[in-house]
């Protein structure tokens, strides 16, 4: 590519940064303020600090145009809640007496408020906290945080572009309030909201924002006509209004779709689009393609400015800078002004790659985390500004990287190649049909109707946590923490025998989190030192890497699981986490489809379940929490989703025999369109989130005629309340309605882990006690 003399050169910029800092130093501000260690000024400076620096580290990278308001103390779906005066009326005292106060308490809830509810910020791994709105919703316009962040860059000496949710995206993210009708539709609320924003930009637009960037991904979902004529309807307002800045509005995560000729004709200076994001049958670039061909058809953004996110802005990957160069070629002429910028907000990456010292340096190289990509970014712009030649020494190390990781036994492990190429349609599937599996583990069980158990682990006390502190830090060794962790499972598996539960868990003390225990063995992962990413509020998580060829070098789990069995005379289950939830947890590959890394997995996994068998085990629980919030944001992509998650995970318990009962556990019972995968699966017993729907998902199991065990959740795990037993029974009698005692199960909505022993241990005495109260009944003929 050559430089266009014509055209103008191309800016570079992001949309949002890591808010954490390179310590989380913010998490750690904000906690000492909710301890009343610091005071909010000692918070506030904190918070300025880490825009300043977050600015500066971008503005030295070569970004020239930051964005601003992408800070927050919390979430930024809560700050447009505040930006709008959306404040629930139970928090509104507390809000007045204190804004700071307040907003923590739509956070957090307080003694007798309940916070906002908190859901997943699309499909990624970042909440949000869900506004909550109804026909009396008076919205009131707050610049205030706005206007006082652009203003702080502006004093840096930069260019700044406020950035702030959209307004049809907000409503179509909130929830009808406590007090709204059923049925409500937020939605409705539009023609409140837009006079609401215009008096936003307005305030910044005084304040000297030349644009200002309003997102709207919820546009990158299937949507109605009615949500698309919203869409209309908002820009036309807003680009409509005097005294107003230039308007550039961002979707990403997916192509847009519908909405991109609605915006391309709504009277907004510039749209931003993700041209980089894999699209959903895990094809590279797929969703960027389709965002080239729309706007290809379209005949361009004449007079648009085209903001490009060529640069992955989730993954953690380097970019491939050839294949960028060549997209924003293709995009050069088809608007007055084409940006480079990564595909999303830098937000959902870790801050600097630089800072891991650990990594096995072959694989370090292909690292970019958030500071890394704003480089890419930046890069890029310089190569559309002024030809590939300009930028050929960032070209040739990137060409070198790419092949150094194409061509690594990393990478590609021909062990793990041959084998996955040999796997057959038979090896993803049980051997025997269920109703012979069943009647084998029931003569090998012997449980009695309604078998109780619980989703595997138990509660992660302090000392536990205590004694991986010290083994990190040296203080213990092996055999003293190993130690610990056998009296522990010597502890739950004498509390389960004498609580009566009939199928005993191991309680999972040797794993700090599902995910990372099994990433640590495998190879193939790598793990970061400090790649903290959020997830919501001061809650940071650490993702593995998915960065190689998955293989087991060695049994995982079987040792604690035979320790357990070898203390009981009951059946102990083994507890795996499934391939759908090891990638959904983990950064991924973006070298290979999603499906092939599942692939791996799975047959990583299926060699523990065949050891775990080989060791006696009767019953193996495969989890699978993340199945469904994995599933494509468009409904076009979700049928090939599900044919390769549910093969990944056939594939893992394929080969367990007739007679080793195989249990999967998910937590939540919105199944709705997916519960044909559910069945699919083909495990023989499945446990599921229902105590707080009532038992709703045992109706939807039977109205689908699910053929299988059913363990409906009938303990609440996410509340310290203890359910006396005369609840569990009640709901346990609901759930008979549904489903036949031979085939229902009793055990918690989830795993205990985060709950302490005295209410997780009297809740299960009264679950037990209520599964005794349903047989009796039973036997008497009165169920
Ligand atoms: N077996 C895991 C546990 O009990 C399952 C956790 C989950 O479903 N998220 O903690
Ligand atoms: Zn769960």
């Amino acid at each position: 590519m050559t430089a266009s003399p014509g055209a103008p050169p191309a800016g570079a910029t992001v949309y949002g940064y890591p808010r954490q800092g390179p310590h989380r130093e913010l998490k750690k501000a904000i906690e000492s303020y909710w301890r009343g260690r610091a005071d909010a000024a000692a918070l506030h400076r904190t918070g300025a600090e880490l825009r300043r620096d977050n600015w500066r580290q971008l503005a030295e990278a070569g970004i020239d145009e930051v964005p601003t308001g992408d800070f927050s103390y919390y979430d930024h779906v809560l700050d447009t809640s505040v930006m709008v005066g959306a404040v629930p009326e139970r928090h509104r005292a507390a809000v007045a007496a204190d804004p700071l106060d307040g907003y923590f308490a739509m956070a957090r809830g307080t003694e007798d408020t309940a916070p906002l509810e908190m859901t997943k910020w699309f499909d990624t791994n970042y909440h949000y906290l869900v506004p909550e709105l109804g026909p009396g919703t008076v919205f009131t316009a707050d610049p205030g945080k706005q206007v006082a962040e652009f203003r702080e860059a502006r004093a840096l000496g930069l260019t700044a572009r406020p950035v702030l949710l959209g307004p049809v995206t907000y409503l179509l993210l909130s929830h009808p309030g406590p007090d709204a009708p059923p049925g409500f539709d937020p939605l409705t609320l539009l023609d409140a909201l837009l006079p609401v924003y215009a008096e936003v930009l307005t305030a910044l637009h005084g304040a000297g924002a030349a644009w200002v960037q309003l997102d709207e991904p919820a546009f990158v979902q299937d949507r109605t006509p009615a949500e698309l004529a919203a869409l209309a309807r908002a820009y036309h307002h807003l680009g409509s209004r005097p005294d107003r800045p230039h308007l550039l509005v961002a979707s990403y995560f997916e192509r847009l779709g519908e909405a991109l000729p609605v915006l391309a004709r709504a009277p907004v200076e510039g749209l931003a689009l993700d041209f980089a994001e894999s699209g959903p049958a895990g094809t590279p670039g797929s969703a960027g393609a389709a965002n080239l061909e729309m706007l290809t058809g379209l005949g361009g953004l004449p007079g648009k400015r085209l903001v490009a996110g060529v640069v992955h802005g989730r993954n953690i990957w380097i970019n491939d800078l050839q294949a960028s160069l060549t997209t924003l070629a293709a995009l050069r002429g088809l608007a007055d002004r084409v940006d480079v910028a990564a595909s999303c907000s830098l937000l959902h990456v870790p801050l600097d790659a630089t800072a891991e010292r650990g990594i096995d340096p072959e694989v370090a190289g292909w690292l970019a985390f958030a500071r890394q990509k704003a480089g890419e970014v930046v890069t890029l712009a310089r190569g559309l500004t002024h030809g590939a030649g300009a930028v050929e020494s960032e070209l040739a190390a990137n060409r070198a990287a790419l092949a150094s990781r194409a061509e690594s036994l990393h990478t590609r492990d021909p062990a793990v190649r041959s084998r996955t190429a040999a796997v057959t349609d038979a090896d993803a599937r049980r051997a025997e049909p269920y109703a012979r599996r069943a009647a084998e583990q029931r003569a090998r069980l012997a449980l009695p109707p309604l078998p109780t158990t619980t989703i595997g682990s138990f509660p992660q006390t302090g000392g536990l946590r205590t004694a991986r502190a010290d083994l990190r830090a040296g203080r213990i060794d092996t055999a003293a923490y190993e130690e610990r962790i056998r009296t522990e499972i010597r502890d739950t598996v004498a509390f389960q025998e004498a609580a009566g539960l009939d199928v005993l868990v191991h309680g999972e003390p040797e794993r700090s989190d599902m995910v990372q225990y099994f990433a640590e063995q495998l190879t193939g992962y790598v793990a970061t030192r400090h790649g903290w990413v959020q997830s919501y509020g001061t809650r940071y998580v650490r993702p593995p890497i998915l960065s190689g060829d998955v293989s087991r070098p060695e049994p995982m789990t079987v040792h604690w699981i035979s320790y357990a069995q070898s203390l009981t005379e009951r059946p102990v289950k083994g507890m795996l986490t499934g391939p759908v939830t090891m990638l959904a947890w983990s950064f991924v590959r973006d070298d290979q489809p999603r499906a092939e890394t599942a692939r791996q997995v799975a047959l990583a996994l299926r060699d523990e379940v065949r050891d775990l068998e080989a060791a006696g085990t009767p019953v193996i629980q495969v989890d699978e929490p993340a199945l469904r919030e994995s599933l494509p944001l468009r409904a076009g992509g979700r049928a090939a989703y599900l044919a390769w998650a549910v093969e990944a995970f056939r594939l893992a318990t394929g080969a367990a025999g007739a007679g080793t009962q195989i249990h999967t556990h998910m937590c939540y019972a919105e199944f709705g369109d997916i519960i044909e995968a559910i069945d699919e699966l083909d495990a023989d017993v499945i446990s599921l989130e229902a105590a707080r729907s009532h038992m709703r998902v045992t109706g939807e199991l039977a109205g689908y005629g699910y053929p299988r065990e059913v363990g409906p959740g009938v303990y609440d795990i996410h509340s310290p309340r203890v359910p006396g037993t005369a609840e569990a029974a009640a709901l346990l009698r609901d759930a008979l309605r549904d489903i036949p005692a031979e085939r229902l199960w009793v055990n918690p909505d989830c795993g205990l882990k985060t709950r302490g022993w005295p209410e997780a241990g009297a809740s299960l005495e009264n679950l037990v006690a209520a599964a005794r109260e349903i047989r009796t009944e039973l036997a008497s003929g009165r169920g």
